[in-house]
């Protein structure tokens, strides 16, 4: 699911792969390429569009921390803005009263009466409801017959009666069973059509009126994209709908239903269909399928372990030190605690998109810094600021001090100068241009 959509996101996000900050210029390539990414996917054309205003409002006006990339900053963003879009937080279906009462209305197909067995087998074995399931469909005797076979698998009671024609009749009398029959919840399924349709519209609507149901959910297909859409919109001017309930989500959709209903008729997805079998719904987390979107969870993760941890302060002043060639071992030392602070080396290189696999045979002790760390904190403060003074014998007694080899501390050393090197260099703009025409 999704495939598709997930691997245009990372396209798109690879443009600003190199770059060291985020600017207008540089964002607009990423937002055409997350825009069309969307509009493949079948969103809405006013969402999609929104969405990357939005997301380039955002992007422009936050600093790129050092720990993350500009990329992978956008990758959080988007997940942010995404999760939004979707409704933000999971909202329950009501099913409180006496009995609680919930309508389903959609077209025909769309998986309204595989639903409602799924609703009232969710309400049985999860929340320890009694439910009756009612068969409002006067046209199809075939769909209350299919109510029935779901009834029977699930252990629920099912009400219908073929004789009765009108369906505002039937749900009254089935509510007066379920108060008689210790029932604590109704679900009514009610008859479809396959379009919009102005006689259907009218019952469904008298129907809601005559029995003001706790909740109406409005059950569509996620594999007809913007239709889907577009039906929602009918359905919501005229009955004014809680919640929408996307069934189909296992099967090849593009994603757009799930991204844009919400924004356009501005009623959240409660639940999702998954399959044809009577467990197979799920309640709607936005944040859940912004992850499955994006399919890049462990970026978004990373980049919120590196804000938590990021001291912007710390930051600068270490920029300034660097532009001096003045970074030395204290420096070192707090870089390398800040890095311990965001947690398991391996676990973070983990999170790396592609890193993961490539990780996964290769052992790094948790306290790989340890050596290291021994030894700077053998050194004088003198040393650790100016480890241009650390001679032979100065390196004796740090080797001494921390435990380590002669050869460890030289290494160090080496390592440290040339890091300072680099960074002095990477710090100057030209320097870094001519860096690059070189290695071209
Ligand atoms: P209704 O006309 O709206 O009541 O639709 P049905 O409940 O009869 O469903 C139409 C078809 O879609 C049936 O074959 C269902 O088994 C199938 N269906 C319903 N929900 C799902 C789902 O979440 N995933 C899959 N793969 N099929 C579903």
């Amino acid at each position: 699911m999704f495939e598709n959509l997930t691997d245009k996101f990372e396209k798109a996000f690879k443009v600003l792969k190199g770059q060291g900050q985020i600017s207008e210029i540089n964002i607009a390539e990423t937002l055409k390429e997350v825009r069309r990414a969307l509009l493949d996917a079948d969103v809405n054309f006013n969402t999609a569009k929104e969405f990357t205003k939005t997301v380039k409002e955002k992007a422009l006006g936050r600093d790129v921390l050092n720990a993350v990339s500009p990329g992978q900053l956008m990758v959080k963003i988007c997940h942010e803005e995404l999760i939004e879009l979707m409704g933000g937080d999971e909202t329950e279906v009501n099913y409180q009263g006496n009995p609680g009462i919930i309508l389903m209305s959609g077209l025909q197909g769309s998986g309204k009466t595989t639903f409602s067995g799924k609703l009232a087998n969710f309400l049985k074995s999860k929340k320890g409801k009694n439910p009756l399931l009612v068969a409002c469909d006067v046209y199809r005797p075939a769909a209350i017959d299919q109510l029935h076979v779901l009834g029977d698998q699930i252990g629920v009671e099912v009400y219908s009666n073929k004789e009765e024609k009108n369906p505002v009749n039937i749900a009254n009398a089935a509510i007066q069973h379920a108060k008689s029959n210790g029932n604590n919840v109704v679900i009514i399924d009610t008859a479809g059509r396959l379009a919009i349709d102005e006689q259907m519209m009218s019952e469904i609507s008298d129907v809601k009126n005559a029995i003001n149901p706790s909740e109406t959910l409005f059950v569509v297909d996620a594999m007809t994209g913007q239709d889907a859409v577009n039906t929602a919109k009918a359905f919501n001017e005229r009955i004014n709908f809680d919640g929408v309930i996307l069934t189909k989500l296992d099967g090849d959709t593009r994603g757009g239903a799930a991204i844009s209903i919400k924004a356009v008729v501005d009623k959240p997805i409660k639940f999702v269909g998954t399959g044809e079998k009577m467990d197979a719904l799920d309640v709607f987390y936005p944040k859940r399928m912004a992850d499955r979107i994006l399919g890049m969870g462990d970026v978004v993760s990373l980049v919120e372990r590196a804000q938590e941890q990021y001291d912007e302060k710390e930051a600068r002043r270490l920029q300034k030190k660097i532009k001096k060639n003045q970074f030395d071992f204290n420096d070192f030392l707090s870089q390398l605690q800040q890095v311990k602070k965001m947690g398991n080396v391996k676990d973070l290189m983990g999170m790396i998109p592609g890193m993961g696999k490539a990780m996964k045979n290769v052992e790094i002790e948790d306290d790989a810094f340890k050596h290291i760390e021994a030894i700077i904190y053998s050194m004088s403060p003198e040393e650790r600021e100016h480890p241009e003074i650390i001679n032979q014998s100065r390196k004796k007694r740090i080797a001494k001090g921390s435990g380590q080899s002669l050869t460890e501390v030289n290494k160090l050393l080496k390592q440290f100068g040339d890091t300072k090197k680099m960074m002095k260099m990477m710090s100057n703009k030209k320097n870094m241009a001519n860096m690059m025409k070189q290695m071209k």
